[in-house]
């Protein structure tokens, strides 16, 4: 209260009474821009802390003398054949090209006097393209990017003794992302492209300055990207604004003050790793890595490069920086750098052994998982375990597929029983038209299993580790009501190297902030990924679940595109099957046959090189192509001989033709079958029978079967009629389709079914991958000739039409029908010829069927998914193009229709309508994909009933035909087995499928020593149920097994199986996949 009498309040302390000048408000925006001018290049380099990053540079004569040896043409020697080469002189300001050539120079060192004692001496190098620095006598150190990135080679201490060093660096005349002309890396490269050595320097580096960019460049994040009501945000500007008021342009001092006013935001140990030891709980747990993809914007042979450059990169940061962890996947190239790189595999071996280096994947590389077959999925993993436990000594716990285009609903099973229990992906972030909604989640295959699935929130696995990527990594994270956590993958890729030490020292001071100030999630260095998800696992229960598959949504292009690629594919998965079959029983039956492991695993590893994201999928350049042709090339010249020594063994030879009497058919597939084979250009039998080797018996219309015929019933008009079907035909389209036994017709009213249509194809960006939804709006119908009959036999008849596509390009089309045979199913067949010479245009064919469901089934790896026929929402509506295997089927509950192919993967199914992708013709970045001849095989089969087994084999044996053999040299009795059957079969619910019969990887008469190996001699089959429904079946066979156990797809032993006089039972549940091993006398 007032009025108390005495003195008068006396003000204490300093506080002036009259303010001595006016002061502002500091706006904060300008503030905040002028940030980036204390440390960026242009107009203020020479006055800002760029003037003081380096205390002195040596180049040119006598310092830096340069010579080089330019390798001919697209050549890349090694370091001993190019050492062998005279050198001649030259300098700094030389253009080297063309693309992909290679230029070896010896850079010949004397380190000046007055930078001998400076602290950090580097070398650096800028030829604006990719290198490796060499020692004198060959071993490859270190990485160099171009272009101002990675620019740099720590100059060794024995260098700074006033005498002259020589290194080696090898010059690769590719950028990161290859040769394209211009600013669009997915134009198809420019063959003649030259790159400028700009910089070949020793230079002395102030440390103190280079540590002050990376202090204000991350406080300038935190002034710019915390939110501008947070107290966090204007500390970090006024602590940006006094470094940038204390900094004096040549003094060394105002260097170290300015560091230390840094410390007022990000703390004191952020120049070490000390700074993680802060015994608080980190959010954000970073991980290096570099994304390589093994071809993409330039061949293998170049990847093989970037795979060294890159891993020694990481070894020798990991020396300075004890806190990176670096995970990497994909054994090929882990392999590549074993057989070609023996210096740095050892060191990263040595780093694995540290527990800095960390394989991961457990995959042979990453693949796409679309259109790889169910076992090549397994083939993934298996060639890829084996080769990170035989090599590293462990097996994955974590498959890691960041980067591909969509995750078949069979992964979670495949991974468990490949030892794995976590996934890892990001790329469904980029989905445009529906947002993922979870960060961690429980994902579920078809058969029930799963996986524990994190996709970093920071949306990338080549993240900067810049401030916004930590902040990001909480940000969107959309799982945080389950758990918080979440990795950040960071460290450039495809050649940049993965992780350069500005990544490792901007978080190092990410972690100082949250410690320090707080607001930014703690980020966390020292662990792998494997300890991310061992953390995770204890919560796992009360993760959210995913069941089915990860669709992708953008990229659907890419289950066409390439076409020859993909036939290539299917036909070596198809063909590997029966080579492993067939070597199996004969090196049981006979002792002199040796199993030829080493040529499948050479076929095997071919297929699942060619299954590389880029490649399979159709994204790759044209050089990628001309590579993989060569490999299946050599895959299909490698499978025919030993088919051909096999069938001598076995006592059968393949003929192109022979009478009916002399023929006999091979079926590799565990079904009976009965079908029509063309013995000679004009004669047939009918294959028939329930094992390997089928009779033959003449073919007689009108005896057994009523055979088929054709005839033109009005002008243009054909009928083509088996017992089964009665097929009208106009102008190369099926107007009708009758079903003779179930009287009922398939196609509607006015419905044209294998009407050509096309396309405008251009999406908004990435051409060879993506076709985009509003392509369905420029659908046009092709016109075709009138069709004429080209064949008319008893057993087969057949009508040609051609279809003009432009002045370019043009479709024969064959139809033909078979004559019925009992018992087994009719289709109408299409054999096209296409001449395809056409620009950003989609060739797709429809079928227009009676059947209205909601969903069609598509077939998928060892299994069945049904997708929506309608676009009632966003995510039925974003499946407008999907992915499937031999077959696709619209059903409805009593009735269906069936799709089979040869060799495609794209389809669609809108109401009733459904399409076969044939086409693209995308031009970038491989300018020729898919231009020229093409023969593609479908057919269409109706079938009464829902899906069902009759589908699922029918497209097998549509992709594996039966192989006409000649039985004069007598097929050698009792081979197979005494009536002609395999030694091994399965009986019981026809929707088991014995998928593989091959050999026990580890049989002593079979390993090839890379694990150890196993007494006696073991088959492995290989058994899914194909429709989605508990199947019971009984396995039998003719071998002398003393024990089955159950295993895993590594072939390790789980549980013995209940044997009994030569069989045993199988019971699997819908969609499960059973390996079991017979272990053999
Ligand atoms: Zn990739």
């Amino acid at each position: 209260m007032g009025g108390e009498k005495g003195e008068a309040h006396k003000v204490e302390g300093s506080y002036p009474l009259r303010a001595p000048k006016p002061v502002g408000q500091r706006i904060s925006n300008i503030y905040r821009d002028r940030i980036a001018q204390f440390y960026s290049h242009g107009q203020w380099e020479k006055v800002n802390l760029n003037a003081m990053m380096n205390e002195g540079t040596a180049s040119g004569h006598p310092h830096v003398k340069l010579y080089v040896w330019n390798a001919p043409g697209q050549e890349r020697p090694t370091f001993k054949e190019a050492v062998k080469h005279d050198f001649a002189p030259t300098e700094v300001g030389k253009w080297f090209g063309p693309s992909w050539s290679t230029h070896w120079f010896k850079a010949l060192l004397i380190v000046p006097e007055e930078l001998q004692d400076k602290k950090h001496l580097e070398f650096q190098w800028d030829g604006h393209n990719e290198g490796m620095v060499w020692t004198e006598d060959g071993k490859p150190l270190q990485g160099l990017t171009g272009n101002g990135e990675r620019t740099e080679w720590i100059l060794p201490t024995s260098f700074r003794d006033g005498k002259e060093h020589t290194i080696y660096i090898e010059m690769a005349c590719n950028g990161m992302f290859g040769n394209a002309p211009g600013g669009d890396s997915i134009q198809p490269p420019n063959p003649d492209k030259y790159f400028q050595l700009s910089k070949a320097d020793i230079v002395a580096v102030n440390m103190q300055a280079r540590q002050l960019w990376i202090d204000i460049w991350i406080i300038g994040d935190a002034a710019r990207e915390f939110p501008q009501d947070s107290w966090e945000e204007h500390k970090a500007l006024n602590v940006a604004t006094e470094i940038i008021d204390t900094f004096e342009l040549g003094n060394k001092d105002s260097i170290v003050k300015c560091r230390k006013i840094a410390q007022q935001y990000i703390g004191e140990n952020v120049d070490s790793a000390k700074v993680y030891k802060t015994g608080t709980e980190p959010m954000v747990y970073g991980i290096g890595h570099c994304h390589i993809d093994t071809c993409w914007l330039w061949p293998w042979a170049e990847t093989k490069r970037k795979v060294a450059r890159s891993w020694s990169n990481q070894c020798d940061l990991m020396e300075r920086y004890p806190e990176l962890n670096f995970a990497c996947s994909q054994a090929q190239q882990y392999k590549w750098l074993k057989e070609e790189y023996p210096y740095v595999f050892d060191r990263v071996k040595e780093k694995v052994k540290g527990g800095q280096f960390h394989p991961i994947g457990g995959s042979w590389v990453e693949h796409d998982t679309n259109m790889p077959s169910g076992e090549s999925l397994v083939r993934q993993f298996v060639y890829g375990q084996r080769f990170f436990e035989s090599n590293f000594g462990e097996r994955c716990t974590t498959f890691w597929l960041p980067d591909t285009f969509g995750y078949s609903g069979q992964l979670p099973q495949l991974c468990r029983q490949a030892g794995m229990t976590r996934f890892l992906t990001q790329k469904l972030s980029w989905n445009n038209i529906n947002k993922f909604p979870h960060t961690t989640f429980n994902w579920v295959a078809l058969d029930g299993s799963q996986v524990i699935c994190h996709m970093p929130p920071s949306e990338t696995y080549t993240a900067e580790a810049h401030f916004g990527d930590v902040k990001r990594s909480i940000s969107r994270h959309k799982s945080m009501d389950q758990d918080p956590r979440s990795l950040l993958v960071f460290g450039k890729g495809d050649g940049g190297g993965g992780p350069t030490w500005q990544h490792i020292e901007k978080l190092r001071r990410c972690r100082g902030i949250s410690d320090t100030v707080g607001l930014l999630p703690r980020v966390h260095m020292g662990k792998s990924v494997d300890d991310f998800f061992s953390q995770l696992e204890p919560e796992a229960d009360k993760f959210v679940t995913w069941y089915g598959e990860l669709y992708f949504e953008l990229h659907r292009g890419t289950y066409t595109t390439q076409a020859n690629n993909k036939k290539f594919n299917r036909m070596s998965e198809m063909m590997l099957r029966d080579v492993e079959l067939l070597a199996t029983i004969a090196s049981i039956k006979d002792s002199t046959y040796r199993y030829p492991k080493k040529n499948i695993d050479d076929m095997w590893e071919g297929v699942l090189l060619c299954q590389f994201h880029d490649c399979l999928p159709g994204s790759s350049i044209e050089m990628c192509y001309d590579d993989s042709d060569k490999v299946y090339e050599k895959i299909f010249h490698a499978g025919h001989k030993i088919l051909k020594d096999l069938y001598h063994t076995l006592g059968i030879s393949e003929v192109k033709s022979c009478t009916v009497d002399q023929a006999m058919a091979l079926n590799t597939m565990p079904w009976p079958r009965k079908e029509i084979v063309e013995t000679s250009a004009d004669e047939c039998g009918v294959a028939c029978g329930n094992g390997s080797i089928l009779s033959v018996k003449p073919f007689k219309a009108g005896g057994d079967e009523e055979g088929v015929v054709v005839e033109e019933v009005r002008e243009g008009v054909f009928m083509m009629q088996n017992e089964n079907l009665q097929v009208t035909i106009e102008n190369g389209c099926i107007t009708s389709l009758y079903d003779r036994k179930a009287e009922r017709e398939v196609i509607p009213a006015g419905g044209k079914a294998n009407q050509f249509v096309i396309f405008d194809d251009k999406p908004l960006y990435w051409q060879a991958w993506d076709v985009e939804v509003y392509h369905l709006d420029t659908r046009k119908e092709l016109q075709s000739s009138i069709t004429n009959i080209c064949e008319q036999k008893a057993h087969r008849v057949s009508v040609v039409t051609e279809t003009k596509i432009s002045d370019k390009s043009s479709i024969k089309t064959t139809l033909s029908l078979s004559a019925a045979l009992k018992g087994q199913p009719s289709y109408v067949e299409c054999t096209s010829e296409v001449e395809w010479h056409e620009t950003m245009k989609f060739l797709k064919v429809e079928f227009p069927v009676e059947v209205i469901h909601t969903e069609a089934s598509y077939e998928v790896q060892f299994g069945v998914v049904k997708r929506p026929t309608h676009y009632n929402t966003s995510w039925d509506m974003a499946k407008f193009e999907v992915c499937c295997h031999k077959f696709a089927d619209l059903s409805d509950y009593g009735y269906g229709v069936s799709i089979l192919n040869d060799s495609k993967y794209g389809f669609a199914t809108v109401g009733n309508l459904m399409r076969l992708s044939l086409l693209r013709s995308p031009k970038a970045p491989d300018a020729h994909a898919d231009m020229g001849s093409h023969k593609i095989r479908w057919a269409v089969m109706p079938h009464q009933g829902s899906l069902g087994p009759e589908t699922v084999r029918a497209a097998y044996n549509f992709n594996n035909p039966l192989k006409l053999l000649s039985a004069t040299s007598g097929v050698r009795q009792g081979t197979l087995n005494k009536h002609g059957q395999w030694p091994v079969r399965i009986t019981g619910d026809p929707s088991l499928v014995l998928d593989t019969i091959k050999r026990g990887e580890d049989d002593e008469d079979v390993s090839r020593g890379d694990l150890a190996t196993k007494k006696g001699q073991r088959v492995i089959l290989r058994v899914y149920e194909s429709l989605g429904g508990r199947s019971r079946g009984t396995i039998c066979f003719d071998w002398d097994v003393k024990k089955v156990y159950k295993s895993n797809l590594l072939e390790d032993e789980l549980e013995t199986v209940d044997l009994d006089r030569g069989k045993f039972n199988v019971d699997l549940k819908s969609f499960e996949v059973a390996t079991y091993c017979l272990v053999l006398s």
